[in-house]
C-alpha cells in the first residue's frame, strides 16, 4: 500500500486510536501470505513491532519485501521473521514469546485444496490452530485473533449470514475452520484465555495469488484477462459472494485487536454486506481493465460447479459494527485498486522475463 492508500486508517480513526501508544509487539503468522502481509505493512506503519511466523507454503519473500518496502521509517529491527511450521510445537513456543497480539492467519487455504488432500489442510489448520492458541496462552498473550470464514456457514439457508446461525460444513476446510472456533471457546471457558475469530467472506487485494490452481476468483481472472487468456465460471454465473477488500479484513484485526474485554470469546463477520455474482464480477473487471487501457473482449467459458462451493453468501456485519467496523472500500473502489496493482505486477513479470520490451 502506497501512503494514500493508507488514508483509510484516518477515515475508520485507526490512526488516532494508535497514535501515543506505546509500540506493541505482535506477531503474524502467515504474514508471508496475502492478508498476512497486509497486517505486517499496516502495523509497521503504525509504528509498531511485528514478528512474524510462516513456512512460505503459500507465502513468498517478495510479499514481505512489499510490506517493508515504501515505509517513512524504515522498519529496522522493528521486524522480525521466523521461518517456521506452525505444526511444530516448539517453534509456536518460541514465536509466541514476549509477544502482546498475536494475529493468526498461517492456514491452508481454498476448499478444493482440503477435498484433494484434508488430511495436510488439518494437520496445519487444526492442529496447527491448537498450538498457535496454547502457546498464546502459554506466553501470556493479551490478545488473540485468528482468521476464520464464512465457509462455517455451510448449508445454512438464510441470507444474510448471523454469527449465530451456521449450518453444516461442506468440506474439509470449512470444517477445520469451525473447529478452531469451537477450540477458541473451550480455551475461554477451560483457561479464561479469551480470542476473537474473524469469519472473513471472500477477501480479495493486491498481491492475492493469481497462480496455481487454488487461486481465488479475482487474481484468476484479472491474471488471465490481463493476458488475454479465456476466463472459466464455474457454474451458471450467478453464484454470489460478498467480496471484502483486504484493507476492510486488516482493519477488522486492528479493530479486534484493540477491543475491550467484553467483545472478546466472539466471532464476527468481516465483509461489506453486498452481494455480487459472478457475471457482474466479471463485468466490474472489464470495465477497471478498460481504464489500463486493456480491453478483454472474449466471452466466458461455463463449466460445473465447483463441490464444496456455496451458492450465495453475504453477511451481516452490524456485529462487527459493535466493534467499530467500518468498511471503508466497496467492491468497485478495491476492484480498482486491484487491478491497478496487477496490471503493474504483472507487466513487471513480463518486462523482467524479456516479453515486453
Ligand atoms: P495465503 O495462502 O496467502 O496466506 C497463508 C499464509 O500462511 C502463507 O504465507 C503460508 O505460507 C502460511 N502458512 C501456511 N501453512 C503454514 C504452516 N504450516 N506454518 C506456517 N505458515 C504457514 O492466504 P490468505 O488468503 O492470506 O489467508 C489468510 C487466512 O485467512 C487463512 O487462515 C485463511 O484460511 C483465511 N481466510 C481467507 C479468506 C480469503 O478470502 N482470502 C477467506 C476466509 C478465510
Amino acid at each position: 500500500m502506497t501512503g494514500t492508500r493508507f488514508s483509510w486508517l484516518e477515515t475508520s480513526g485507526l490512526l488516532q486510536a494508535f497514535a501515543g501508544m506505546p509500540a506493541r509487539l505482535w506477531l503474524v503468522t502467515g504474514g508471508a501470505g496475502f492478508i498476512g502481509s497486509h497486517l505486517v505493512e499496516t502495523l509497521l506503519h503504525l509504528g509498531q513491532r511485528v514478528r512474524v511466523l510462516d513456512n512460505f507454503a503459500t507465502g513468498y519473500e517478495h510479499n514481505l519485501e512489499a510490506a517493508r518496502a515504501g515505509q517513512a521509517q524504515p522498519a529496522g529491527d522493528r521486524f522480525e521473521l521466523i521461518r517456521g511450521d506452525i505444526r511444530d510445537t516448539a517453534t509456536c513456543e518460541a514465536a509466541c514469546r514476549g509477544v502482546d497480539v498475536v494475529l493468526h492467519q498461517a492456514a491452508l487455504g481454498s476448499v478444493p485444496r482440503s477435498i484433494a488432500d484434508p488430511l495436510t489442510t488439518n494437520a496445519v489448520n487444526v492442529g496447527g490452530f491448537l498450538n498457535m492458541l496454547n502457546a498464546a496462552r502459554l506466553a501470556g498473550a493479551s490478545r488473540f485473533v485468528y482468521a476464520a470464514s464464512s465457509s462455517t456457514y455451510g448449508d445454512e439457508p438464510n441470507l444474510p449470514k448471523r454469527e449465530d446461525r451456521i449450518g453444516n460444513p461442506l468440506s474439509p476446510y470449512a470444517v477445520t475452520k469451525l473447529v478452531d472456533e469451537l477450540y477458541a471457546a473451550v480455551f475461554a471457558r477451560t483457561y479464561g484465555f479469551v480470542s476473537i475469530g474473524l469469519r472473513y467472506f471472500n477477501v480479495f487485494g493486491p498481491r492475492q495469488d493469481p497462480n496455481g490452481s487454488y487461486a481465488a476468483v479475482i487474481p484468476k481472472w484479472a491474471a488471465a484477462m490481463i493476458a488475454g487468456e479465456e476466463v472459466v465460471v464455474n457454474g451458471d454465473g450467478l453464484t454470489s459472494r460478498d467480496f471484502c477488500y483486504v484493507a476492510n479484513a486488516v482493519q477488522a484485526n486492528l479493530r479486534a485487536a484493540l477491543a475491550p474485554d467484553e467483545f472478546q470469546n466472539q466471532v464476527y463477520n468481516v465483509a461489506v454486506g453486498d452481494r455480487t455474482t459472478l457475471l457482474e464480477l466479471l463485468d466490474l473487471l472489464r470495465d477497471a481493465l478498460g481504464r489500463h487501457q486493456i480491453t478483454w473482449p472474449k466471452a466466458p467459458v461455463f463449466a460445473a460447479p465447483r463441490p464444496g462451493d456455496v451458492r450465495h453468501s453475504l453477511a451481516d456485519i452490524s456485529k462487527a459494527r459493535v466493534l467499530g467496523y467500518q468498511p471503508t472500500h466497496r467492491l468497485a473502489d478495491g476492484i480498482g485498486e486491484s487491478v491497478a496493482w496487477y496490471v503493474d505486477s504483472l507487466r513487471g513479470q513480463r518486462l523482467a522475463s524479456g516479453e515486453l520490451r
